[in-house]
């Protein structure tokens, strides 16, 4: 089975990911481990690709593209494949469409993990940090006993400057803005599978395990 796996911050795409390799057994191709491996590997295109991150700078496509070919051209994807922070543009997708189309592939199914954006800012802004002990909390999913007060040292409870409203719902507007395309490109080819993620963990592996289980 080959996947792409879509989902905005805080939809819980990391947790559907792992349980997709888990239970099916294929690669989790994140592009950030990806990247990690070719410089660690020291490929051309991996040693490219540092060059411009020790700078500072955005990875061209073109070397990007080249580093997912790499990857899946690779045996362990022969059974499949879980694709996960890319494509994030139209042309990358249209790249990787090229790429599996040399290699004799097609996407089966591009499963976008679908959360409001009202429950998205409630969950990525409800973050709390023990100032003392660095032990984290979320106001609605682990809140500690007393507001405000780590239940392991007593000490004081923060926000992290990242995890503020503003930030968040910039960031969260920032990624709408860059996916919509994307979506809509995959809803074009018939790829596209909305899954509900704002139901419990459990029961949005289910759906993705159903449309998944009719694979094969
Ligand atoms: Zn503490």
């Amino acid at each position: 089975m080959n996947l792409v796996l879509m989902g905005l911050p805080g939809a819980g795409k990391g947790t559907q990911a792992e349980k997709i390799v888990n239970k099916y057994g294929i690669p989790h191709i994140s592009t950030g481990d990806m990247f990690r491996a070719a410089m660690k590997e020291e490929t051309e295109l991996g040693l490219k690709a540092k060059s411009y991150m020790d700078k500072g700078e955005l990875v061209p496509d073109e070397v990007t593209i080249g580093i997912v070919r790499e990857r899946l051209s690779k045996e362990d994807c022969e059974s499949g494949f879980l694709l996960d922070g890319f494509p994030r543009t139209v042309p990358q997708a249209e790249a990787l469409e090229e790429i599996l189309n040399d290699l004799n592939k097609k996407i089966d199914y591009v499963i976008n993990i679908d959360v409001d954006q009202d429950i998205l800012m409630e969950r990525l802004t409800g973050r709390r940090i023990c100032k003392n002990c660095g032990a984290t909390y979320h106001l609605v999913f682990n809140p500690p006993a007393k507001e405000n007060v780590c239940d392991r040292c007593g000490g004081e409870l923060y926000q992290r400057a990242d995890d503020n409203a503003e930030t968040v719902q910039t960031r969260l507007e920032v990624n709408i803005k860059q996916s919509q395309p994307l979506l809509n490109f995959y809803e074009t080819k018939g790829y596209l599978r909305n899954i509900d993620g704002q139901q419990d963990i459990n029961k949005v592996f289910a759906d993705v395990d159903q449309l998944l289980g009719g694979l094969k």
